[in-house]
């Protein structure tokens, strides 16, 4: 690969389609075969010896998946990267090459649900794990013991939006030689490349914006060289959760438009903001696009924009009334997930879990939105409805 800087733009249309080995084809095809054979039984044994740089069976290597693989490193500013069957699939591999029985990880703010809840798992195998909220580095680093290993990181966080000091944390790591993860899943490599300040490893869920479209689940791991080898050979291949060839094909064709959806996104999600924050029903905007933000000097650092997931608090923190706005709602569907085209809406009370909500320093009133790439003044005026009965 040249090392000349490439725009993302240049990296998501052209980069790695390597048009003269499929015959010109403008949109490289999808390896649909699980295993490649050889003419000789020596080059058949030499690429045996090294699966990771050749093409053996798709456990390991397949041409389609490799080609997203080569974008999202370059994206990402990372030596390499591996596509997971999801996201989660890429977070277990990176947590699990860093820590061993015995060790302890430590976490960072309001990490995604699932990501809590495999750290719980993990206790089965002897390893511990510590959740600290602040983001003051003495707090965090008051919270590392003798035995951690690693730090875990999400920045922006996907329900309050709280934003990390990178290079702080990744320096405090180094001094105390722990590896660092962060799930860079919000902000798409297109608004934070965080390997520049210093980050060890990089995952996303491939499910949100690099996909875009509703339509794959899948997850990426990025990192350096020599970590990549090792992931490889050991929580890739073996415990296999691997991105099939077809989604990664659509993956490649949704990340076509990452860098100019990322932009509607934004724009879209600025101006929903910017509504909300004056909107007498509600308290509260979680968007670190607003100049309003408290993190919004450290976003400035840290991102080169927003995307369009953010959330708001009601002045009312009434299940009843939370209940009510997301009912309400017409152009906002009701559903998991976000990062797609469409326009989505939830909130993390379920009516039975205040306790829950209060520990995670969670207001009862928030919902949370995905603002997708609809003409953002319907947007506007159906929040405006389904607020203004409150
Ligand atoms: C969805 C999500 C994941 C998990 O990704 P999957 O592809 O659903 O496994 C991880 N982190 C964040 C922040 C997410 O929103």
């Amino acid at each position: 690969m040249s090392k000349k800087k490439l725009s993302n733009e240049q990296i998501v249309t052209h980069l790695g389609d390597d048009y003269q080995k499929f015959h010109g084809a403008v949109v490289p095809p999808i390896y649909e075969n699980s295993l490649f054979i050889y003419d000789t039984y020596e080059k058949f044994l030499e690429a045996m010896e090294s699966e990771h740089t050749n093409y053996l069976y798709w456990r390991g290597t397949n041409p389609t998946v490799e080609i997203v693989e080569q974008k999202i490193a370059s994206l990402e500013k990372g030596e390499k990267c591996k596509l997971f069957s999801s996201g989660m699939a890429a977070i277990s591999a990176a947590i699990l090459s860093f820590v061993k029985t015995g060790e302890h990880v430590l976490s960072i703010s309001n990490i995604y649900g699932p990501t809590t809840n495999l750290f719980n798992y993990l206790e089965k195998f002897g390893i511990t794990h510590t959740n600290v909220t602040s983001k003051n580095i003495e707090e965090i680093e008051a919270h590392i013991k003798t035995n951690t290993k690693l730090i875990y990181i999400e920045s922006p966080t996907t329900m309050t939006f709280q934003i990390i000091d990178l290079p702080e944390v990744t320096a405090l790591a180094k001094q105390k030689q722990l590896n660092t993860i962060i799930d860079n899943s919000w902000a798409t490599p297109i608004f934070q490349n965080p390997i520049e300040s210093g980050v060890d490893v990089v995952v996303h869920s491939a499910s949100k914006y690099l996909s875009g479209h509703s339509d794959l689940v899948g997850g990426a791991l990025i990192t350096s060289e020599a970590f990549m080898e090792r992931i490889f050979y050991n929580e890739y291949q073996l415990l296999g959760g691997i991105m099939p060839p077809y989604e990664a094909w659509l993956l490649m064709r949704g990340m076509r438009t990452l860098p100019i959806r990322m932009k509607a996104h934004q724009e879209n999600a600025l101006k929903v903001a910017r509504f909300l924050e004056n909107h007498q029903s509600v308290k509260k905007v979680n968007y670190p696009g607003l100049t309003s933000a408290p993190d919004y000097e450290l976003g400035k650092k840290m991102l080169k924009g927003y995307s369009g997931l953010l959330s708001f608090e009601l002045v009312s923190s009434k299940f009843e009334d939370v209940k009510k706005t997301i009912n309400a709602l017409e152009h906002f569907n009701i559903g998991v997930s976000w990062g797609g085209f469409e326009s989505l809406v939830l909130s993390p009370n379920n009516g039975r879990n205040y306790e829950q909500l209060r520990q995670s320093n969670i207001d009862p009133g928030l919902i949370r939105i995905s603002v997708g790439l609809e003409d953002e003044e319907e947007l506007i005026a159906d929040l405006d409805q389904a607020l203004r009965n409150l």
